[in-house]
């Protein structure tokens, strides 16, 4: 896992991060079924390629490097992973 996003991202979700990701890594997207429902977003931990793209462009500061991660957000590391299971 390389990126994860965190807190800041729960309902607010303005996907800005998915325009800028390479390789289209972060969801759920606009357009899948999920994003109605979803709270956030979720970087899959295998798909991320550790480029660091997504974080400028998030608009609230949500998203760490894994070794960045607060420690009061831990939790969203398991978070984003469960996503994707
Ligand atoms: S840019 Fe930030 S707030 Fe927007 S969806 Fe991505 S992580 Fe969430
Ligand atoms: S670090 Fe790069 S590859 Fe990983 S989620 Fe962000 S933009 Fe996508």
């Amino acid at each position: 896992m390389a990126f994860v996003i965190c807190e800041p991202c729960i309902d607010v979700k303005d996907t800005a991060c998915v325009d800028v990701c390479p390789v289209d890594c972060i969801h759920p997207r606009h357009d899948e079924p999920q994003f109605a429902l979803a709270k956030m977003l979720y970087i899959h931990p295998d798909e991320c390629i550790d480029c660091g793209a997504c974080v400028p462009a998030c608009p609230v500061e949500a998203i760490f490097s894994l070794d960045e991660t607060p420690r009061h957000w831990s939790s969203f590391i398991d978070a984003n992973r469960r996503f994707f299971e």
